[in-house]
C-alpha cells in the first residue's frame, strides 16, 4: 500500500496515513515507552523545527529523533 507509513519499531505493525510526503513514524504504542522528558523535548523542538521548515537544522531533528528510536525500539525488546 503506498502512502502509508510503518512504525519504525522493528516487528511493528502499524501504520499510519497521516503524513505526506512519507516520513519516519512512531506508532502510539512504542511512543508510550520511550521517557516522557525526551518526548516533551522532542514535541517543543519539533514545533520550532515545523514553523521554520526552511531553516536547516535537520541534523539535530535527526540526532533526536534517532535517540527517540533507539530507546523505543530497546524499550519494546524489554532491554530498558
Ligand atoms: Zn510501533
Amino acid at each position: 500500500m503506498s502512502g502509508r507509513v510503518q512504525c519504525c519499531v522493528p516487528f511493528c505493525r502499524h501504520t499510519t496515513g497521516r503524513f505526506s510526503p512519507p516520513t519516519e513514524w512512531i506508532c502510539g504504542e512504542h511512543w508510550r515507552l520511550v521517557p516522557k522528558d525526551m518526548r516533551r523535548v522532542y514535541g517543543r523542538r519539533k514545533r520550532a523545527w515545523c514553523r521554520y521548515h526552511h531553516v536547516n537544522d535537520g541534523s539535530a531533528c535527526d540526532r533526536l529523533w534517532a535517540n527517540l528510536k533507539r530507546r523505543a525500539t530497546e524499550a519494546a525488546a524489554g532491554l530498558v
